[in-house]
């Protein structure tokens, strides 16, 4: 059966900018496999949000701040003109064209509207624990709308005290954009929005102890933190590559020995460890979070004590027991748009029925 899908993205930035993180490539390929399995499917996402292929309602208004940024006992934060205030109410108003509204924001308000809402809302949370706001606003929908909550690992869902109320989707990738390489030059590869949750200063030091370059790609989301890492390590191998879209962005991966994730906090689960494993690049990363449950230790990676760069350094070392074919293989398997869209499609079709 057809349904159809209104997109909620984030408010946190305009798809295509980066700001989003990873939730701006989830959108888009749930978005592209839901259209290809004949849904029909609209995004509402903030003005200045660019795509060639999807249809996309831009909305004016101010950006919401980066819950990473905030405390625990934080207050919900909203601006004057709030873009996911203005999001919602388009929602509002259009609401009676759809089967099902679909949130990809990690933000209260969405949770907080969805018993005010006629149509069914599906919640796809992209973080682990945050806030006391954030985890109280998804627990009282999680208790209310019972399957409603869709998470990207168990390690994530585990940070929440309701974990087996959240249905667990992993993720997807539109694999035929991902070339497998077989050749790797001797180089490392990180990638992610430059922030400090994202520990990019420990991989350079592993980078400089080893003597072997470092492509950095992504947003620099906090420059100061940034210009803190070039001058803590004036002389190490690192090459800023930039924010490349996807087509790009595999390319120059795929050309590394090695990814390597070093996150100080519980990644929810990775979107550029899957990506990497699309180009045959095994991971080199922290137990932590969704990286504990994509990486197969000793074969596409290896998951080393966290914080720790001789870790990093001692996994780089043993780099030649990784089977590169046996990443590619892995993605094929578990992280393809038809293996994503299938756990998305029967998630959507549960909460229909109810
Ligand atoms: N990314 C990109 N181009 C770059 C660097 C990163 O498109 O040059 C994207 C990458 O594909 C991934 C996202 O940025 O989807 C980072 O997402 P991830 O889930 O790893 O972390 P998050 O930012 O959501 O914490």
């Amino acid at each position: 059966m057809y349904h159809k899908l209104l997109f909620m993205s984030t408010p946190i930035g305009s798809l295509g900018s980066g700001l989003g993180g990873g939730v701006e490539l989830t959108i888009s390929n749930i978005a592209k496999e839901m259209l290809r399995r004949g849904h029909e499917v609209n995004i509402v996402a903030p003005q200045g949000s660019i795509s060639s292929s999807l249809p996309i309602k831009e909305i004016p208004g101010e950006l919401q701040i980066p819950a990473q940024n905030q405390s625990r006992s934080d207050p919900i934060f909203l601006h004057k003109n709030s873009v996911l205030a203005n999001m919602w109410d388009y929602a509002r108003q259009v609401q009676a064209d759809y089967d099902l509204i679909v949130n990809f924001a990690y933000d209260w308000l969405p949770l907080y509207l969805t018993p005010f809402f006629n149509c069914a809302i599906a919640h796809l949370i992209s973080m682990g624990s945050l806030t006391n706001a954030m985890d109280q606003i998804i627990e009282q929908v999680a208790i209310k709308f019972p399957g409603t909550i869709g998470v990207h690992s168990k390690t994530q869902a585990e940070t929440f005290t309701f974990a087996e109320r959240c249905i667990c989707l992993l993720n997807g990738l539109d694999l035929s954009i991902y070339r497998f390489c077989a050749e790797p030059t001797q180089s490392l590869a990180w990638v992610g929005r430059i922030a400090p949750e994202k520990g990019l200063e420990d991989a350079v030091a592993a980078a400089k102890i080893m003597g072997i370059p470092l492509k950095i790609f992504g947003f620099k989301q906090d420059v100061s933190y940034w210009e803190k890492i070039c001058q803590q390590y004036p002389n190490a191998p690192i090459e800023y590559v930039g924010f490349l879209p996807t087509i790009e962005l595999q390319k120059e991966l795929g050309q590394c020995q090695a990814l390597l994730v070093t996150p100080r906090w519980i990644e929810a689960f990775g979107n550029v460890a899957i990506e990497a494993l699309a180009c045959g690049v095994p991971l080199i990363a922290y137990r932590r979070g969704g990286l504990t449950e994509i990486i197969e230790e000793g074969k596409t990676g290896f998951l080393v004590e966290p914080d720790s760069v001789q870790g990093l350094v001692e996994g780089i070392k043993r780099l030649d027991e990784l089977d590169r074919q046996a990443c590619r293989q892995k993605a094929e398997t578990l992280y393809s748009l038809e293996a994503m869209g299938d756990r998305v499609e029967e998630w959507f079709q549960k909460i229909l029925q109810k």
